[in-house]
């Protein structure tokens, strides 16, 4: 595996490849490896001839009051993993070189961005479409694999790709998970143990709206299903709901009636310190 630590470096690496014709997928990351983003690499593995995993904890992302500066890291750890997931370039540059000085220019996608999680993190979403912007623009990959952990953040990026005439398919691949349902993130090594066992309350939750849907073959009142979601979480005084709803997977608006393309999504914050995301789709999506 080669590692990158600037951009020139990087470009002269991939203009080779492109020169051998060989077909790139990159997965962007901000580093602090568990399964979840193994996963996506050994997806990306299967995609192409190269494999460029980013590593950037992009400060654009985080909000003032967030914790861009605890964000857990690992750099050698993370080189480890991904040399033996194969991965054959791993492109970590610094934050001076992404946002020089001068910087001016902002990507953001209207209206997907506000909802949600957005409604919270205001800035979340522009910070992330310009960062992988940047990304796509650098490397010019054919794929690029995102997570469905974050939903809202590939149904974004999926927007940004059509919208800019981007030439990179974009790949979901579904939520790894814990044995408890909890899905697997950066974040969870935030938690005590405690915490854990009260944090998968949020898939519990998710996962009984989805059991309910079908058991009752979509026939449940909308309000009914989060009310049931809700009272699972709260049951936990260590929980507070950012929010719970039942959402159309391309719109990512509130749906009225259950369809095959509902998806149960929610926001908690455990003892107000760690925010966790989840979502759950209600029926199996056709493969
Ligand atoms: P992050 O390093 O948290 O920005 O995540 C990098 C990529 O890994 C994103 O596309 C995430 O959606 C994806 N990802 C994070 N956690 C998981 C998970 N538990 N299962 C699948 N993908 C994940």
């Amino acid at each position: 595996m080669i590692r990158a630590n600037d951009i020139k470096s990087a470009k002269k690496i991939l203009q080779d490849w492109r020169r051998k014709n060989y077909s790139l997928t990159l997965v962007p990351t901000m580093g602090y490896f568990h399964d979840g983003h193994i996963a996506l690499m050994a997806k990306a593995r299967q995609l192409s001839n190269k494999v460029i995993v980013s590593l950037f904890v992009n400060p654009a992302q985080f909000g003032p009051e967030e914790d861009l500066d605890k964000y857990p890291r690992d750099f050698d750890g993370d080189s480890k993993k991904a040399a033996a997931a194969g991965v054959d370039l791993l492109f970590c540059p610094t934050v001076p070189e992404m946002y020089h000085d001068n910087h001016m220019t902002e990507v953001s996608v209207r209206e997907l961005s506000a909802r949600l999680c957005g409604i919270d993190r205001p800035v979340h979403f522009s910070g992330v479409t310009t960062i992988v912007a940047k990304l796509f623009n650098i490397v010019q990959p054919d794929y690029a694999v995102f997570g469905e952990k974050d939903f809202q953040q590939l149904v974004i990026i999926k927007q940004m790709t059509a919208d800019l005439h981007y030439s990179t398919t974009i790949i979901g691949h579904p939520i790894v998970r814990e044995k408890s349902g909890l899905a697997m993130s950066s974040r969870n090594a935030y938690l005590t143990d405690y915490e854990r066992e009260v944090a998968h309350s949020l898939y519990t939750a998710l996962d009984s709206i989805r059991r309910e849907v079908q058991k009752s073959k979509g026939q449940k009142v909308v309000a009914e299903l989060i009310k049931m979601a809700k009272n699972i979480i709260i049951q936990h005084a260590e929980c507070s709901i950012d929010y719970i709803a039942i959402i159309d997977s391309d719109t990512l608006k509130p749906c009225a009636v259950i369809s095959q393309l509902s998806r149960a999504v929610g926001a908690i914050r455990i003892n107000d310190r760690i925010r966790l995301i989840d979502n759950v789709a209600l029926y199996d999506e056709p493969v």
